[in-house]
């Protein structure tokens, strides 16, 4: 049984979820101490005990010590079964956060799964829906499988009821290059509000014009939810380019003035831009698990996350496969799988 303590690296909900992932998809099992033991809080939350629920639901997975609170945990995985599923937070934890225990391992089924699960969207954090949509899953299916995802609902902090729901169809999963972003093809900018006044939505566009002033105006929207969605605020900051497409997200939060969320996301979407890289900070850490089942594969990203570096040590500890990091053009990092 492979041993992790959860405070190493990252020290976040991130290893407990890729570590029921690698178990599921090696038949590995793992026990896992000090869960979120970097974090202020430790011990699981709600999001992560829906997370654990969602692959022992998957993978037949026998468990110890799941419970919120908890910082302790024994996984047993059994064979993978694909089919439908519903999966409920209940809370505004994140519904990307669920599927990303979850989405690598129903790849490697031998028939398609249609999951709904319900909690937040847009959460601080985690990644927002259109993250997973428009960002990692084209990815994943140009590696072979086919895997959409469609926002029934928005779920924000703290109310949740969010929803979301993702068909995937399995194919084995071949190795690709991602060096190369293309050229930019379109951009946006979109600050959702739902149940709060509209200005904090009109206030975050202005600020993150200032700091990409080369986009041209009609790329920058506030936007105004259903009541019944909110309360919330969200904001996205899109780049398609042609073989990917990048985005950096707010959240807004009371006490963070609306100037704060949309320049700080502006920025990461700045430096991203300047450094001619296929993935920016976050998508580095996702392409990880996929690339390794692939068993090859590279990309060139930005500097190297503490996420990444702890789901390189994870994955290498579940399926002795590593990856070779080199220096890439300008700031580029390039990540290649080491066969
Ligand atoms: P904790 O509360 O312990 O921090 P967590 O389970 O919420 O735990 P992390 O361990 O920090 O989360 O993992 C966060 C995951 O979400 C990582 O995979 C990271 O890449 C991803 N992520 C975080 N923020 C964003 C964002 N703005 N866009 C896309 N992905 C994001």
């Amino acid at each position: 049984m492979i041993t992790i303590d959860g405070s190493e690296g990252e020290g976040g909900g991130q290893v407990l979820r890729y570590a029921a992932a690698l178990s599921l998809i090696t038949g590995e099992p793992f026990c896992i101490t000090n869960i979120r033991g970097g974090r202020k809080k430790p011990g699981m939350m709600r999001q992560h005990v829906t997370s654990i629920e969602a692959a022992c639901m998957i993978g037949g997975a026998q468990v110890s010590g799941l419970a919120v609170g908890s910082d302790e945990l024994t996984f047993r995985p059994g064979p993978i079964q694909p089919g439908s599923y519903h999966f409920a937070v209940g809370t505004a934890g994140s519904t990307a956060m669920v599927l990303q225990a979850i989405l690598c391992p129903l790849l490697t089924a031998d028939a398609p799964s249609k999951l709904v699960i319900e909690g937040g969207t847009h959460a601080a954090q985690a990644p927002p829906f259109e993250f997973v949509a428009k960002t990692l899953l084209p990815l994943i299916e140009r590696m072979g499988p086919q895997v959409s995802a469609t926002l029934e609902r928005h779920g924000f902090y703290p109310r949740g009821g969010g929803r979301i729901v993702v068909e995937i169809s399995p194919q084995p999963l071949k190795a690709i290059e991602c060096l190369d972003r293309g050229a930019l093809k379109n951009s946006k900018v979109e600050a959702l509000v739902t149940g709060v006044p509209f200005e904090i939505a009109t206030r975050e566009i202005s600020a993150a014009r200032k700091v990409l002033s080369e986009w041209s105006e009609e790329a920058f929207a506030p936007r105004a939810l259903s009541a019944d969605q909110g309360p919330g605020n969200a904001l996205l900051i899109e780049a398609e380019f042609e073989h990917v497409t990048e985005i950096m997200s707010g959240i807004g939060k009371i006490g963070v003035p609306a100037e704060r969320v949309g320049k700080t996301a502006a920025k990461r979407m700045a430096g991203y831009l300047a450094s001619n890289a296929f993935a920016g900070p976050y998508l580095q850490d996702q392409l990880l698990l996929p690339f390794a089942m692939a068993g090859g594969g590279v990309f060139s990203t930005v500097k190297l996350s503490q996420h990444t570096k702890t789901a390189m040590d994870l994955i290498e500890r579940f399926t002795g496969t590593g990856f070779r990091v080199s220096d890439g053009e300008g700031k580029t990092q390039i990540i290649e799988v080491a066969r």
